[in-house]
């Protein structure tokens, strides 16, 4: 309870220090106001900082709520867990895979199985730590036999990693594999081996598609693709220095 009044405490403060005396009512229209007063060259360490991770991390919990105990879909027959997505709610990076495996399906985690094991030995070749870095799942619940989800599944779920998005708002996504980057992109044929390396616009985010870490597992001697893929994301984070 003492933790739910300092997170609210803690967004007020936020909306008054921005110049609302009322609440606003879209994350959107914060957000943009937020930025304009980022970007002002005379705030040159907001205050508001703190507050807007606040929001942030309430806005995620918020959407998990929403989220509930999810019927929406037929996957909801067969898992165990709903596998929101964790990490960091100010992350300047963000990988979007697919949907949870069997071992995700238990831990209600995204990326802890074999191949999980692998993106977290990339992030931190990148030089972060997995906790600096958000990591989601276009569907939120495990398809049997782990099949890829379908077209139906799809559309049930990717209203909620769009808005995991929108309140995060990295500095660069990182889409693993053909049905994370053929779902944002909007692009239902497009072929991992044409864009991966290639960076794309994703609702004015730079999106980088790259081979799944479990087709890598698969094929190891094409990971010097995605270390090369990650390379070109360092060097876009570095040029864009927020
Ligand atoms: N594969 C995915 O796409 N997501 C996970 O969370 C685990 C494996």
């Amino acid at each position: 309870m003492a933790n739910i009044v300092k997170d609210i405490k803690g967004i007020l403060e936020f909306y008054r220090a921005l110049g609302f005396d009322a609440l606003p009512l879209s994350f959107e229209a914060v957000k943009r106001i937020y930025t304009e007063r980022k970007n002002d060259s005379r705030v040159v360490d907001s205050p508001a900082t703190p507050g807007f991770i606040k929001l942030k991390e309430a806005s995620l919990k918020a959407l998990r709520e929403e989220i509930g105990d999810c019927r929406r879909c037929k996957l909801a027959a067969g898992r165990k867990n709903i596998v929101f997505g964790e990490g960091n709610p100010d992350a300047r990076l963000m990988f979007v895979g697919e949907g949870p495996g069997r071992e995700e399906d238990i831990q209600a985690r995204p990326f802890v199985g074999d191949a999980g094991t692998l993106l977290t030995r990339l992030i931190e070749k990148m030089g972060f730590k997995r906790e600096e870095v958000y990591i989601a799942n276009i569907v939120k619940c495990r398809p049997p036999m782990n099949r890829d989800p379908e077209r139906d599944e799809i559309e049930s779920c990717r209203g909620f990693v769009e808005r995991q998005i929108e309140i995060i708002s990295p500095t660069v996504i990182i889409s693993l594999g053909r049905i994370s980057s053929q779902t944002l992109l909007g692009n239902a044929t497009l072929k991992m081996t044409a864009v991966r390396g290639h960076f794309f616009d994703y609702r004015g985010i730079p999106l980088m598609p790259t081979f799944h870490p479990a087709y890598l597992l698969r094929n190891p001697k094409d990971k010097w693709l995605t270390w090369s893929d990650a390379q070109m994301v360092l060097e876009r984070l570095e040029n864009i220095n927020e």
